[in-house]
């Protein structure tokens, strides 16, 4: 799971997200894989926690990339017009971790 680099708080991947929709043309950005993570990697998040702080390349690559996955998979999961992340993030990356290592599990 995220964390606070700095303080070591777990963060919660839909508030991250919501940091990153004001971005100019993030409609387009979150729509486009390479764009978005480049975008991801050198973005200034700040921690609800702490109020420190960081880059997105301080938090782990492929949650990243699974974020990115869901919030495509999904319709309408970003409300634009208020700047909300409507999924459950925390919990659908919860899940699939859950399924990756019970699908370990049964074919090991
Ligand atoms: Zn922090």
């Amino acid at each position: 799971m995220a964390k606070c680099p700095l303080c070591g708080t777990a963060l919660d991947w839909g508030e991250l997200i919501e940091q990153m929709l004001v971005i100019e043309d993030a409609e387009g950005l979150f729509k486009d894989r390479e764009r978005f993570m480049a975008t991801f990697e050198s973005f200034v998040f700040r921690c609800p926690h702490c109020g420190e702080e960081f880059y997105g390349k301080n938090l782990p690559t492929r949650e990243a990339e699974k974020v990115f996955a869901l919030l495509n998979e999904f319709k309408g999961s970003i409300d634009w017009e208020n700047k909300k992340v409507r999924l459950r993030l925390n919990s659908l990356l919860a899940l699939d971790t859950m399924l990756e290592q019970w699908d370990k599990k049964v074919k090991g």
